[in-house]
């Protein structure tokens, strides 16, 4: 089976690491897909961040990387994929990704929408914590790959 796991990633962190290390278990190919969210205004542009991904998952070899700007099952349907895999955190991720679902069940029937639970350790992290964090000079090393940290440095050092 192949998933879609498609997001901001504005950066990767290790939470959503975990989930693609996880998934990359379960299924035969996971493509991430790096895509707009017309509610942020990203720190990195798409090739950055598909670069940053594609460093992080060099050990991982059934992982995809592209990056699409429409809606996501249509996507899937360009890929024949049948899963699109999602991370769950906190009680808010699971009513927005809840509705999501369903409104894509409604578009497309063959696509099953499969949730993985955030590992405890990651359940706080999101890359806009990461980017808060780092924006104020505090340490990001345990919270994303060593080259994102240093990205996130070098971009808030020109503002
Ligand atoms: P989006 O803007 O589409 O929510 P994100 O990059 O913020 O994109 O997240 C992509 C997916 O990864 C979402 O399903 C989100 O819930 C999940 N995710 C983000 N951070 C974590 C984490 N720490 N643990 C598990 N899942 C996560």
């Amino acid at each position: 089976m192949i998933a879609i796991y498609p997001g901001s990633f504005d950066p990767i962190t290790f939470g959503h690491l975990d989930i693609i290390t996880r998934a990359s278990r379960l299924f035969e190919k996971v493509i991430v897909v790096v895509s707009a969210n017309p509610n942020k205004t990203p720190l990195f542009a798409a090739e950055k961040r598909i670069q940053q991904i594609s460093e992080s998952v060099e050990h991982l070899d059934n992982i995809e990387i592209d990056c699409f700007n429409g809606l996501t099952i249509t996507y899937a349907k360009m890929k024949q994929a049948q899963v699109l895999l999602r991370g769950l955190r906190v009680l808010s991720d699971f009513e927005k990704e809840l509705q999501m679902a369903h409104t894509n069940k409604t578009l497309a029937d063959d696509l099953e929408t499969v949730f993985l639970a955030t590992s405890t350790e990651y359940g706080f992290l999101s890359s806009s914590l990461v980017k808060e964090i780092a924006k104020f000079g505090g340490p990001v090393d345990h919270l994303v790959p060593q080259h994102v940290a240093r990205d996130i440095y070098r971009c808030y050092a020109k503002t």
